[in-house]
Formats: structure tokens, C-alpha cells, sequence
């Protein structure tokens, strides 16, 4: 919603990771199972990864990061890169509990055919267990398994909850929205608000 308001691409890490290792491009390699696990991918991989993708024409106007930075290495470098093209960011925090957090993406199921996400409590395809688009079963991601969220939960706890004071503390713009409870709608109306107040 908010890549087409503003017309920007939307990164997501997660994504093109997902991405590289469905066409093959890391077959076998650390990189699919640090993903597997739930574990986080070496800082210089995804910075790499990340330089590579905002070089690209579509990002030249903007762009919207999803999923990084998620250490403190990657946010320095990040902060390094957009000051280097006077780029002024916006952090935007959804503050989640993790209880629901775990609830929601335990419920996640996926189209293995088409990628088309559904949630057994919040977003049920039409017949249980198959995808409303073209009748394939659906399947949990590797990800979304509990023991793998709950890896991520201390990996974010360690890693990532550090980055949010580093912005905040540095002087950066940070604008914080609960989105525990809130239609996806509503969030979206929130952060444009908060956006624009920033
Ligand atoms: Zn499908």
C-alpha cells in the first residue's frame, strides 16, 4: 500500500533471499541453510545484496526497506550509504506483541504454485488446506515454523532491538505504530500519518 502511494519499490530482504534460493542461484550453500534455520545471514552478504538492488533505476526516486537494516553493522552502513546520496530516511517501528506475533505466523500458509499467502484464522482460503487460485494444497513455509519464529524473536531481541535505539538516538526519524491488533487498513492510515507529521 504504501510503495504505491508513494510509487517506490518495495524491498524486502526476506524476499529476494527467498528468491535466490528458489532459482538456484545458492544452491546448497550456507546461505540456505542460515535462511532454513531461521537465523540471520552474514551482514556482508545482505549489505552486498541490498547496494546492489537501490543502484537499480527503479529505486532512484525512493524506495521502501522491509527487513533490513537488522543489525547494527547493516544500520551504519545503511546510514553511511543514504547520507553518501543525501537521501533523509524515514524508520517506520511496527510494535507488535510477540505473542501475536507467533500466533500470526504459525496460522501463515503458502501456495507453493502461485506464492498467494492465506491464514488459517484471519485469511482462510474458500476450502480448507487448498489454495483458492488453482486448487494446490497449501504448505507452512520453513520459516514460519515455531521453533523457527521463536529464533528469530532472540535473534531480534539481540540484534535488531539495538538498531531501533541506534536511530533513535542518532537522530535519525523514527515513527512508531502498534499494529498488534489493527486491520492491515488501519496501520497503513497510521504510518501515513505519522509520516507526514515526521
Ligand atoms: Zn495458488
Amino acid at each position: 500500500m504504501l510503495a504505491q502511494r508513494l510509487r517506490v519499490p518495495h524491498i524486502s530482504t526476506g524476499d529476494m533471499l527467498r528468491d535466490r534460493i528458489r532459482s538456484g542461484f545458492e544452491t546448497g550453500t550456507v546461505m540456505v541453510a542460515t535462511v532454513q534455520s531461521g537465523a540471520l545471514v552474514s551482514d556482508s552478504v545482505v549489505n552486498e545484496m541490498v547496494k546492489e538492488r537501490l543502484s537499480e533505476g527503479d529505486a532512484a526516486r525512493g524506495f521502501i526497506l522491509d527487513g533490513y537494516p537488522r543489525t547494527l553493522d547493516q544500520a551504519g552502513t545503511l546510514a553511511a550509504y543514504l547520507t553518501g546520496r543525501g537521501i533523509r530516511e524515514v524508520v517506520i517501528h511496527l510494535a507488535v506483541d510477540y505473542n501475536v506475533i507467533i500466533a500470526r505466523l504459525t496460522g501463515r500458509r503458502q501456495c507453493p504454485r502461485c506464492g498467494t499467502l492465506y491464514n488459517v484464522s484471519s485469511h482462510p482460503p474458500r476450502v480448507e488446506g487448498v489454495c483458492d487460485l488453482d486448487g494446490e494444497a497449501l504448505a507452512i513455509r520453513d520459516d514460519d515454523r515455531e521453533a523457527v519464529i521463536r529464533g528469530r524473536l532472540d535473534a531480534y531481541d539481540r540484534q535488531t532491538r539495538p538498531v531501533l535505539e541506534y536511530f533513535r538516538t542518532s537522530g535519525h526519524r523514527v515513527v512508531e505504530v502498534d499494529a498488534s491488533h489493527d486491520p492491515p487498513e488501519t496501520v497503513y492510515r497510521q504510518i501515513c500519518q505519522r509520516m507526514e507529521s515526521a
